[in-house]
């Protein structure tokens, strides 16, 4: 197919996502408990624009010409890598699938689909409107299955050329062994994380304690970007753990499709199971309980905010992805103490700073071992801006034009000159 026409087919699904995106969001709220607004606002509207983004690089997608030694002529040529394995998690469904639609499509190549099997539900419409838009058949295949059959499948398969995967750490390694032990296919991969929050007495108290509180509670706690390690400097801690408290309290728990709600249940009982069993073992091993901690009596797998204080670097909540609304506040007293503390992790997905002095906000952005950082901010992402993680956060990035390399192979072609003129 031609690639402006490949452009074509993304718009239109853009234009049918932006349709039915009432719809899908409600979807997507039913199926994985978060709140239908920011859904709405910020799910369905990053969703459409992805789409947006990668169909106008479709026909943009462009090698170079070399000026090789000798009498040759050397072009490259960007080609569609083939069949592509995506494999989904259950925390941004929808937004996953785009993330990874857009950039295989955009390139020319066909896709096997499997989303989680706690969020199926808006996958499979997707796959509606992608017939509505007009993508000839087997090009997007959407198969829903469990990940030690269905994605296995996928990771271990000789005919498919790559896998993309979100999810944990533990299966982007299975993953990424089943692709070594096949056919070598191309693994890119987005995994966990354990990001520090580096907050220092100079910053904009308001901003930061909001963006901390937000950073972490977002989307009931399930990110992996979840600034879930905050570093607050020496003489606003006390000051700064007494009004997240307040504001973990203020935190509205409900029913995602009231408008107020502002946290939902977790997508599961496992995932409910896990986050109080890491709750609990941050009491057992001398973290300040300071809010939450339970289930509430609700119906549903609800967990209430949590807030820790007193936390220590070696104590497993400050360790391990928790995945759930469970906020750790650590306390630090020098910038060279607090880099060293931030990096010491397996995980490098993102990181923030809080200053107003561009100095020290500059020294920490440069000195932490992370994909993505942000000043004075969280979260704040869009597809213009690659993706992705240092050290056992993952391989590869998404999004941003770079993300388009994770989906093309390059072809060097050379050609001998005869050097005649006639
Ligand atoms: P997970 O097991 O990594 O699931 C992610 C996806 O991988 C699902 O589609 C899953 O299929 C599939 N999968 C599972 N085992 C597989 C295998 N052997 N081969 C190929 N695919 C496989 O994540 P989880 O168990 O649902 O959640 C556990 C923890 O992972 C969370 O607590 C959180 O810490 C982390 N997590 C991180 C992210 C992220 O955005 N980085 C997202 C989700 C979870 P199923 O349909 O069977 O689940
Ligand atoms: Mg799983």
């Amino acid at each position: 197919m031609d690639a402006s026409e490949r452009g074509k087919l993304l718009f239109k699904l853009a234009d049918l996502v932006e349709r039915d995106s009432a719809y899908l969001a409600t979807l997507e709220s039913l199926d994985s408990g978060k709140p239908f607004l920011p859904c709405f606002f910020v799910d369905l509207q990053g969703i459409i624009k992805t789409f947006r983004y990668y169909a106008g690089w479709a026909d943009k997608i462009h090698g170079s010409t070399i000026p090789i030694d000798g009498e040759f002529f050397t072009l490259t040529r960007h080609e569609p890598i083939g069949v592509c394995g995506q494999i989904i998690p259950w925390n941004f469904p929808l937004v996953m699938t785009a993330w990874k639609l857009g950039p295989a499509l955009s390139c020319g190549n066909t896709v096997v689909l499997k989303p989680a099997e706690q969020t199926p539900l808006t996958c499979l419409y997707l796959g509606a409107l992608i017939k509505e838009a007009g993508f000839p058949p087997g090009v997007v295949n959407i198969l829903p299955g469990y990940g030690p059959t269905a994605g296995a499948a996928i990771s271990s398969h000789m005919g498919i050329d790559k896998v993309a995967f979100t999810g944990s750490t533990e299966v982007g390694k299975l993953i990424q062994e089943a692709a070594g032990k096949s056919n070598l296919k191309r693994v890119t991969l987005e995994l966990g994380g354990k990001s520090p929050n580096i907050i220092f007495a100079d910053a904009d108290f308001e901003l930061a304690l909001e963006q901390a509180h937000q950073g972490v509670f977002f989307n009931n706690g399930q990110c992996c970007t979840a600034g879930s390690r905050i570093f607050v400097e020496e003489p606003i801690y006390d000051e700064f753990v007494r009004r997240s408290v307040e504001r973990a309290q203020r935190r509205k728990v409900g029913n995602p499709f009231d408008p107020t709600t502002e946290h939902g249940p977790q997508v599961s009982e496992e995932q409910q199971r896990r986050v109080l069993e890491l709750i609990q073992s941050g009491i057992t091993e001398g973290a300040k309980l300071e809010c939450g901690g339970k289930a509430p009596p609700t119906k549903g797998f609800f967990v209430e905010p949590t807030v820790f204080s007193n936390v220590k670097d070696h104590m497993r909540i400050a360790k391990e992805e928790i995945f759930g609304p469970v906020q750790q506040i650590m306390k630090f007293k020098t910038i060279e103490e607090v880099i060293e503390r931030a990096n010491n992790t397996e995980y490098g997905l993102a990181a923030a700073v809080f200053t107003r002095d561009i100095s020290k906000a500059m020294t920490i952005s440069a000195a932490v071992q992370a994909g993505t950082v942000w000043i004075n901010c969280y979260n704040a992402m869009s597809c213009q801006c690659p993706f992705g993680g240092f050290k056992m956060s993952g391989n590869g990035r998404e999004l941003g034009e770079i993300g388009l390399k994770e989906y093309t192979e390059l072809k060097t072609i050379t050609m001998k000159m005869s050097g005649k003129t006639s």
